[in-house]
């Protein structure tokens, strides 16, 4: 069999570092044909002299020309790009079977959409795809004939959990609702008064998962989890009203579906991202990710609790920007990355983050969603909101 070609965008990150090393132990199966990343070009270097892609794609011209001519001082034959277009090309080239969409946040739509509209294989675990532009993405997925894995623990999990045929409708499958699994973060148990304190280094130090700082911002303020509603809706057809959010600390069962007949299925695993990853590629063989058995014994217990929206107002925010539609999740998940970016600068407080969307999703109205050009716009007026309201809200 010949071996399928994988296009890695946001190789360098956390999900890009899991990818490769599931790749690495299967070299019959895959051959890495262009890998991307943002700035960290010595950890990409890296890369290439193991996987020795066909390209590399960095952000601009200055890096992909110190990038080129180390490798080709090292001998290396990978052609280096830079830019949006290059991350376009490697997503749609017609040598590429499948695509890890891999970058973080608002930056991985145009590449992703254009893997979906080439009718790629594509790993989705650049979330905010979904948030930013679910409808869009899902109708071209659709309309091109891509098919669509997700990466993300817990949508891994119900897809795992899920009768195969579940795209002609949960009801009509006999589901009745998902329940979708959170481990709280690193301040489930922190008394909002502390909370106005905290800071990036504490948010940054889940208990369960070793991730990139935005996405560990989102899961101490529980925007992660809202960010996963809104992508479970469109990954699933089921409205926010068949999600319910379970705080589950131990981060074993990574989702449940349950059904009418009172059956509940979930998957379990260890906390490690490679097990969906792995199932992603291999979709649907099932191939090792490297993860060690899963201790039972060890873990002993596992622990089940309600949501808190009240100490995590993002959560609240999120069913009411998928509630409200159109453009709202867009301009949601825009003033998130204004927010945690601030957050992360020391420029705005822990608590800030919340009032900050709130303020941006009051100030900017929702329009329909329609197009990339319309997505793109309301994008980019949140964060010039976003941006303009954050010392206000530093001083509110
Ligand atoms: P990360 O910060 O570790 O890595 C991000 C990657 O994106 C890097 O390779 C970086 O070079 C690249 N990148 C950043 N900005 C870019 C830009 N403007 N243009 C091109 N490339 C850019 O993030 P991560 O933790 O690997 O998360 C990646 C995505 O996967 C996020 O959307 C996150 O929500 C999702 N996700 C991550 C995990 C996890 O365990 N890390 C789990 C589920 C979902
Ligand atoms: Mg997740």
């Amino acid at each position: 069999m010949k071996p399928e070609n994988v296009t890695v965008l946001g190789a360098t990150g956390s999900i890009g570092v899991n990818t490769l090393d599931v790749i690495r132990r299967h070299p019959d199966r895959y051959r890495v044909f262009a890998l991307c990343a943002h700035t960290q070009i010595d950890k990409l270097f890296e890369q290439i002299r193991e996987f020795a892609p066909e390209f590399a794609v960095v952000r601009d011209a200055a890096l992909a020309a110190e990038l080129g001519s180390r490798c080709r001082d090292a001998g290396l034959s990978t052609a280096v790009r830079h830019g949006m277009e290059a991350l376009v090309d490697m997503a749609a080239h017609p040598d590429v079977d499948t695509v890890m969409a891999a970058i973080v946040g608002a930056a991985g739509l145009e590449p992703t959409l254009a893997a979906a509209r080439a009718g790629k294989k594509i790993l989705l675990a650049n979330k905010e795809v979904l948030v930013m532009a679910g409808e869009l993405f899902m109708h071209t997925v659709r309309e091109h004939g891509a098919v669509l894995l997700p990466v993300d623990s817990e949508h891994n999990a119900i897809f795992q959990s899920l009768p195969t045929d579940f795209s002609r409708g949960l009801s009509e499958c006999g589901v009745r609702r998902i329940l979708l699994t959170a481990s709280g973060g690193p301040f489930r148990t922190t008394p909002r008064s502390a909370l106005a304190d905290v800071t990036p280094e504490a948010a940054c130090a889940h208990p369960n998962w070793v991730m990139g700082p935005k996405i560990s911002v989102d899961s101490a303020s529980m925007m992660n989890k809202g960010l996963e509603v809104i992508e479970a809706h469109w990954l699933f057809a089921c409205t926010p009203e068949q999600i319910q959010v379970v705080v589950h600390p131990q981060s074993v069962i990574h989702s449940l579906v349950e059904y009418t007949d009172g059956s509940v299925l979930a998957q379990l695993g260890n906390p490690d991202m490679r097990t969906p990853i792995a199932y992603a590629l291999a979709y649907p063989e099932r191939i090792d990710a490297g993860v060690p058995s899963l201790d039972l014994f060890q873990i002993a217990r596992l622990d089940f609790e309600a949501p808190d929206f009240e100490r995590f107002p993002c959560l609240q925010l999120a069913y009411a920007a998928l509630r409200a539609g159109g453009t709202a999740p867009a301009i949601l998940n825009a003033a998130n990355e204004i927010a945690v970016a601030a957050f992360l600068d020391r420029r705005l407080s822990f608590l800030g983050i919340p009032r900050l969307i709130e303020a941006t999703l009051a100030a900017l109205p929702a329009g329909p969603e329609g197009s990339l050009a319309d997505v793109l716009t309301a994008d980019a007026e949140a964060r010039r909101i976003a941006t303009s309201l954050i010392s206000e809200t530093v001083s509110a």
